[in-house]
């Protein structure tokens, strides 16, 4: 069959999130780089942006971008190569106090840097389509409830518009990666993807067996994939979907069944695995040498395992007290604290950034990182607000800082796919104790 051009793909849009913009300026103030191609750079270089942005007194807001990190490749890196300036705040310079772009109101939106157009959105391309992701850092991202119809739908046109000029588009590869040394179809991964979406969803009395049940199933279908293999490079093709078919045949809710009676892992690998978000909250900060970092992880790793002092988080920006964040009640048993967090990892699931990347098992333990992580982050928040209990708002604020720091606006993905790290999220993803203990509270 003849391979469609990207611009012949169908979209695929989620079946209930929707966007609009609240213009909290949020996106504009975030340390991030807003990458501008030259030939736009200079183009709105020429505009006189004098009256309007008085502060600048003739300088120039752009700089000429630092070179990406040895190994990091993007496509059209190359042509991007300004930054637009920052205030000292971290704001960009063409922000108003009413937290207007500048250049939306001057000159119209499709003069703003692309990358301020595509956001939220995440484009990420297969042989059945591109599938329209979203970053849940943004505010502007609802659920709509009973929707008949994908929200985006009606956004279509501007979305393929977006897509075609898009700087950054996951594409997946030919094969997939179960696990290392089991690469397969994208049909087999593409079945097996939405396998994982139905046992997100096969018991909804239970969110961390639900998500725990992603790890028991990637595992069982590694093994399965060895013996299908029988010491050839990869598994005979539809090899998961076979896999996939004897589990609808026995019912998904097996394999939850499966992940509420594993066995959780002993303590000190629980508490091991928890306090890994501590020191990806240090490695993750740009202050002070690599070795100063890694030294305030160790230590904070060693307060986290004793329960003792206080803990930078990151994400908020805020020191902590350990126990008072362990303190804080934010029980699974409550679905409006633990059902955003489900869809959440349905959405990425659904998104693709880490699963065609890293391999199924590997996306599959940073997922169930983040769903951990986002809870961290809860507990944090209700820290720092005097509460003993986590909010709704405390769960969405650890979902949208969790997007920012750690899933889809950080390097972390990069940093994964290879290197002990993945090595060591290979271990932790070969045994879904380990997964299930790190939800388990
Ligand atoms: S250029 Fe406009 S949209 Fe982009 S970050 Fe600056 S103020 Fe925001």
């Amino acid at each position: 069959m003849e391979e469609k051009s990207p611009a012949q793909l169908p979209f695929l849009f989620p079946k209930d999130l929707d966007f609009e913009c609240t213009s909290c300026g949020r996106c504009c103030r975030d340390r991030w780089e807003i990458r501008v191609d030259a030939p736009s750079a200079e183009k709105l270089l020429s505009h006189d942006w004098s009256a309007s942005l008085p502060e600048l007194a003739g300088a120039v807001p752009f700089k000429k971008r630092l070179p990406l990190a040895a190994g990091v490749v993007e496509s059209g890196a190359d042509e991007l190569s300004y930054t637009i300036e920052r205030r000292s705040c971290g704001s960009c310079v063409f922000l108003t106090q009413n937290n207007l772009c500048t250049i939306h109101s001057k000159l119209g939106f499709l003069e703003k840097p692309q990358v301020c157009q595509q956001f939220p959105f995440l484009f990420s391309e297969s042989k059945e389509g591109v599938t329209v992701g979203l970053s849940h850092y943004c505010p502007g991202v609802r659920r709509r409830e009973g929707a008949s119809a994908p929200p985006l739908l009606a956004q279509e046109a501007e979305l393929r518009r977006l897509h075609a000029h898009a700087l950054r588009v996951e594409r997946a590869p030919e094969r997939i990666l179960i696990d290392d040394g089991l690469p397969v179809l994208w049909e087999d991964y593409a079945a097996f993807e939405a396998f994982l979406r139905e046992l997100l969803i096969a018991d909804p009395r239970s969110v961390p067996a639900s998500l725990g049940s992603l790890a028991v199933a990637s595992a069982m279908l590694a093994d399965f994939l060895r013996v299908r293999a029988a010491g050839k490079d990869e598994p005979p093709a539809g090899a998961v979907r076979d896999f996939v078919a004897g589990w609808k045949r026995m019912g998904p809710a097996r394999i939850v069944e499966i992940a509420r009676r594993q066995r959780r892992a002993p303590r000190t690998v629980r508490i091991l695995l928890r306090q890994f978000l501590s020191l990806v909250d240090v490695g993750g900060s740009d202050a002070g040498t690599s070795l100063g970092r890694a030294l305030r992880g160790f230590w904070a790793f060693v307060k986290e395992a004793l329960g003792v002092g206080s803990a930078h988080c990151l994400p908020l920006d805020a020191r902590v007290s350990i126990r008072a964040v362990r303190g804080v009640e934010l029980p699974w048993e409550s679905p409006e604290l633990s059902e955003p967090l489900r869809r959440y990892a349905d959405h990425a699931i659904f998104r693709r950034r880490l699963l065609p990347i890293l391999g199924a098992r590997v996306g599959l333990a940073l997922l169930v990182l983040h769903v951990a992580a986002a809870r961290y982050v809860a507990r944090a928040q209700a820290v720092l607000a005097g509460r003993e209990r986590a909010t709704p708002d405390d769960v969405a604020t650890g979902i949208q800082l969790v997007e920012k720091h750690y899933a889809t606006h950080s390097r972390l993905g990069e940093a994964f796919a290879r290197g002990p790290a993945r090595g060591l999220f290979r271990k932790i993803a070969a045994r879904p104790r380990y997964a299930l203990a790190i939800l388990e509270r």
